[in-house]
């Protein structure tokens, strides 16, 4: 289905030149962006992809920067950051009530909401810091679920063609940390309606405290980063990885414990592999291989991303010469 773009009185977009993108991220690395639009309505965002379109210049969608290393060289394009940010309950059935939230609201904000109004399925997602698009395109989850147990459908523009388009649940194709949107560049999400249960408050406030406890203690969360650096990886079977892979503080263990979603038998946490590869703690340059949670590249203060660079490949070396495997990274670079 397409939507027809409603006529609307007035734009609001911030339009900026040379800005620094390192303010834009939870790593707080990275150089200036040449172009820089803060989009909060549809017209915003066909303006930006215009403007692109128009100057030759490639663009990036920029949501709350949480999953991301950007070059110390910065981005010789526009960056696209995405602030339309209304939230509001669509439906009141019985059983289940449909949440509409704009692609720039805040993860923490829509399980605030939730919580309010006595909504399950979304207590996993507390303490992820970013914003809804950001969460539907990496499909981000914790504790065994993600974006796409709750997603109903998601409204998108098509840069391509400029209309704006309904993906429905099917059509955006989730894996582990994987949708259509991280495919295909030019789906811009605007908009995200969620189909959420009913449950007593009681219940969602024990879980989420649960949720936040668990990260707390195992997260770095005093210093940036941008959460792990990579996914998992699967299909591996007990004991192919060594003897210690048998233990109960195995890494099939570490990973069904639920720091990561979709974590089956087979998975691997990757910051058991790394820590086994005695790398906690490295320091290059700022950057540092977290002591309390391998999987985590925390910037020290001035780190640089050619620093993080360099920790991620010493990693990749490490892990692939003592266990055989590629890691493969989540966090998304510019
Ligand atoms: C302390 C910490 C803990 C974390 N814990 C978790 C966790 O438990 N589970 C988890 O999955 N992740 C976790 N993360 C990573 C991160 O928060 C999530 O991946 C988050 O969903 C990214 O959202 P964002 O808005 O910050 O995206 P950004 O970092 O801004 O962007 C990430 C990618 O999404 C694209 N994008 C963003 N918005 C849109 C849009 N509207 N349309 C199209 N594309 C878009 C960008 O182009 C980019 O490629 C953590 C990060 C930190 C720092």
């Amino acid at each position: 289905m397409e939507l027809t773009l409603p006529a609307h009185p007035g734009f609001y977009m911030e339009f900026q030149k040379n800005v620094s993108l390192k303010n834009y991220t939870t790593f707080k690395i990275g150089g200036m962006a040449k172009y820089f639009f803060k989009v909060r309505t549809k017209e915003d965002l066909i303006k930006a992809v215009n403007t692109a379109k128009k100057l030759k210049l490639p663009f990036f969608v920029l949501g709350g920067g949480s999953n991301l290393l950007v070059s110390d060289k910065g981005y010789d394009g526009i960056a696209i950051k995405i602030k339309n940010e209304k939230l509001k309950i669509k439906n009141k059935n019985k059983k289940f009530k449909n949440i509409y939230c704009e692609a720039g609201v805040l993860l923490g904000e829509i399980v605030d909401l939730a919580i309010q109004n006595n909504l399950t399925g979304l207590e996993w997602a507390i303490g992820i810091p970013g914003t809804v698009g950001g969460a539907v395109f990496g499909n981000a989850g914790a504790f065994q679920k993600s974006m796409k147990d709750i997603v109903k459908e998601v409204e998108v523009l098509d840069a391509k063609d400029l209309r704006f388009k309904i993906y429905d649940f099917k059509k955006c194709k989730f894996g582990y940390r994987n949708s259509v949107f991280k495919r295909k560049k030019n789906l811009i999400i605007l908009s995200v309606v969620f189909k959420l249960k009913k449950e007593k408050k009681s219940e969602i406030k024990k879980k989420i405290k649960k949720c936040l406890n668990y990260k707390k203690e195992r997260q770095p969360l005093d210093y940036p980063s941008a959460g792990s650096i990579f996914k998992n990886p699967s299909g591996f079977s007990a004991g192919e990885l060594g003897e210690e892979s048998k233990l109960s503080s195995s890494p099939f263990a570490a990973a069904r414990q639920g720091e990561e979603d979709e974590s089956s038998s087979s998975t691997i946490a990757a910051a058991w592999l790394i820590e086994k590869c005695g790398l906690k703690g490295k320091i290059i340059g700022q950057a540092k291989i977290s002591e309390k949670h391998a999987n985590f590249i925390v910037n020290l203060g001035n780190a640089r991303a050619k620093d993080v660079k360099k920790l991620i490949n010493l990693i990749k070396k490490e892990v692939k010469k003592k266990f055989g495997v590629l890691l493969d990274e989540e966090i998304q670079f510019l």
